[in-house]
């Protein structure tokens, strides 16, 4: 069986309790949205990483069946 999904934070071994949806205007379209996986503690920090890259961020609790996570930056 797979291991429950953790926070995409390097290092975080929590478990996933938030999906962080984002895309970068530059590079994507507006249907294609990016998704972070965050536990409580760092779900502040990756929505403020988007954000502060002038990305649209959205933070919403996170869903297995419908939110594919994409690896977070070291
Ligand atoms: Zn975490």
């Amino acid at each position: 069986m797979a291991e429950a999904p953790h926070c995409s934070r390097a290092q975080c071994r929590a478990p996933a309790i938030w999906s962080v949806n984002w895309r970068n205007p530059r590079i994507h379209t507006e249907d294609r949205v990016k998704v972070w996986l965050a536990c409580d503690d760092h779900r502040e920090y990756l929505h403020d990483y988007l954000a502060s890259r002038g990305f649209p961020v959205s933070v919403a609790p996170y869903d297995p069946r419908t939110d594919e996570a994409v690896d977070a930056p070291a």
